[in-house]
């Protein structure tokens, strides 16, 4: 069996071989990409219900949907980004050819998390290969059958020489990161984040990291109510909470608490039932350590439990819980939840809103839900945040002409459509330049006599 080293070994001598860099290439293994997800969608669906009992319905949006929507979008844009890119130019440099071309940054290594176990490896991926890369796939070993779903599959429709699978946990990806890449793309969390850049500080190579933290959902002012449970419900619920950009915790003032709390008991028995371990939309906690670290979070808040609150050790099932007398310093609110509990903290004002959001790191989404377009804007303007989304939760990294990414401690960088397509590449500055106009040259050579000054 090859080791760690030989297989990027392998990949670079395709890259120095310049098999990747004709446009033909990439859209064929593009297109065969696009096969693979299609013709094998059965199989991918049962391991994404083995790992997380998601929903086929999330599963095929989230997931299967999201890599095929950014294949088509790659497919069909992905000729015009390679071109070069003319600038403007100054008298001096009339004459000259003056252009970004976008280039291959070489064998690139992307690590992917168990959340959305297919998106997050094949959405940085299809960047990657649009922009001509070799690259090494390190799929999450949390999210174990679609681990080995990937690296059955990749191999079977995708050029060996240029795309490889390595599987492993901690010790594995830290083994890999001895070796020299020319991008490292990390999704995961943020205490992993950082054996990631000290690694590539070695090799000082250059990262993009996906990353998380927590996600407010302000709710001010005038407010349809009923729609917004609906949509808070879905966002934080979708996949039990397992998701970077999951509304994290509601702000909002006491007397829309009030109003809140019984479209929430009701929109919560309308999608999931009065018992939702029995229903098929809810999916379970990826792992024992996650369930743990989740009840463990749930004993230690000094918040009510108004909502849910059951749970099944065995089952890895934690019901949609909401709870309410959730202070700043409390237990919830010291990490990213990434699971089905769903704080709720009141302010007064909105400016008090506004001053506990940015005491808290940038986060990786910030959802603002109020009919008054005021609102909407005073907090888009007086916050920062990875995406931004008004009324709605989680829909924004659905189009692929937005980019996605954090900023600050929830992530740097970005991708999707061309935002991936530039992250896996490199902008060179090109000057093509003749021989003439010397005389004209004459102006900037030694001796630097006065009058060159005065020019
Ligand atoms: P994880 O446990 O699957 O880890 C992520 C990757 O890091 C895996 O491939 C794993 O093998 C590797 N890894 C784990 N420990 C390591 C170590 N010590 N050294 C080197 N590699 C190691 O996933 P996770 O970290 O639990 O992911 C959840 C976090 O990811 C959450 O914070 C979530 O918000 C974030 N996330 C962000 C995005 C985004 O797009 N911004 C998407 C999904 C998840």
């Amino acid at each position: 069996m090859e080791t760690q080293s030989q297989v990027v070994d392998r990949l670079r001598s395709a890259f120095l071989s310049g098999v990747t860099m004709p446009e033909q290439f990439r859209r064929t293994q593009l297109t065969k990409l696009m096969s693979m997800i299609k013709d094998n969608e059965e199989q991918i669906l049962s391991a994404l219900h083995k790992d997380l009992a998601k929903p086929k319905f999330e599963a095929i949006v989230s997931e299967v949907d999201m890599v095929i929507n950014e294949l088509h979008y790659a497919i069909a844009n992905f000729k015009s980004w390679m071109q070069p890119e003319y600038v403007n130019k100054s008298l001096a440099t009339k004459l000259d050819d003056c252009f970004v071309r976008r280039e291959p940054l070489g064998v690139v290594l992307i690590i992917g998390a168990w959340n959305y176990p297919l998106q997050l490896i094949f959405l940085p991926m299809i960047g990657a290969i649009a922009a001509g890369n070799c690259v090494v796939l390190k799929p999450s070993e949390v999210s174990a059958a679609t681990e080995s779903l990937i690296a059955e599959l990749v191999p079977k429709y995708l050029s060996k020489d240029c795309y490889a699978v390595v599987r492993g946990g901690a010790e594995e990806t830290k083994a890999l990161l001895r070796n020299h890449f020319d991008h490292i793309f990390y999704t995961g969390s943020q205490a992993v984040a950082r054996t990631i850049l000290q690694a590539a500080a070695l090799n000082l190579t250059p990262v993009t990291l996906e990353l998380g933290g927590k996600c407010p959902c302000f709710i001010y002012g005038r407010v349809n109510i009923a729609a917004a449970a609906h949509r808070l419900v879905w966002a934080k619920f979708f996949n039990m909470g397992q998701s970077c950009v999951a509304p994290d915790y509601v702000l909002c003032s006491p007397a829309t608490r009030e109003a809140l709390l019984p479209e929430l008991r009701k929109t919560l028995e309308e999608f999931y039932g009065k018992e939702p371990q029995k229903c098929p939309d809810v999916s379970r906690i990826v792992s024992l350590r996650h369930y743990t670290r989740l009840m463990e979070l749930l004993g230690k808040t000094k918040g009510r439990v108004v909502i849910g609150g059951e749970s099944n050790q065995e089952d890895k099932f934690i019901a949609p819980t909401v709870v309410v007398d959730v202070l700043e310093d409390d237990a919830l609110m010291q990490e990213e939840i990434f699971g089905p509990i769903l704080p709720i903290l009141t302010v007064e004002s909105l400016e008090d809103g506004i001053a506990l959001i940015n005491h808290k790191e940038k986060p990786l989404a910030l959802y603002v839900f109020s009919d008054e377009t005021s609102v909407v804007d005073t907090v888009l303007e007086n916050t920062s945040s990875g995406g931004f989304c008004s009324n709605d939760g989680i829909v924004h990294m659905t189009l692929p002409g937005l980019p996605f990414g954090g900023v600050g401690a929830s992530g740097w960088g970005n991708y999707h459509g061309r935002w991936g397509f530039e992250t896996f590449s490199h902008q060179r500055a090109c000057m093509l330049r003749g021989w003439a106009l010397e005389r004209l040259n004459g102006l900037r050579y030694p001796p630097y006599t006065e009058d060159k000054l005065s020019w």
